[in-house]
């Protein structure tokens, strides 16, 4: 963990996090600030700042997570699809230096995605 993260805060449960789904190695949390009713967050539970720092095996965890995760946001919100995006570096748009998945739920002519 890493100690001024606030990712790995919502992990540790040291802030509220509106927790969807947790494994060994990955949890999945509401955005606070969504662009869509139902955008979630899904995160490594260890420290890395970029898609590129995750190990192999935490990274298939990650898929894993992601593999249960994106259905049922579909599910619960009623879309018909998602986008799912990293903004991997500060660049590209990241804020949190934790890596993370969006998963934005997306309906017919809504106009947005990447
Ligand atoms: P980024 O721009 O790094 O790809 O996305 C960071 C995302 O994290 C943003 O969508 C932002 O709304 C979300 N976020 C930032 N701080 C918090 C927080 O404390 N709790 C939650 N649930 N989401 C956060
Ligand atoms: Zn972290």
């Amino acid at each position: 963990m890493s100690e001024d993260c606030i990712f790995c805060s919502i992990v540790d449960g040291d802030i509220p996090g509106r927790i969807v789904h947790e494994t060994d190695d990955a949890v999945a949390f509401l955005d606070a600030n969504p662009l869509a009713r139902g955008h979630t967050l899904v995160i490594p539970k260890s420290h890395h700042e970029r898609l590129d720092d995750v190990p192999a095996e935490e990274a298939t965890g990650l898929y894993s997570a992601l593999h249960e995760v994106v259905p049922a946001v579909e599910a619960a919100v009623d879309a018909p699809a998602t986008t799912v995006a990293f903004n991997n570096g500060e660049d590209a748009g990241q804020e949190v230096p934790h890596v993370h998945a969006h998963v934005v739920p997306r309906f017919e002519g809504d106009g947005g995605g990447p």
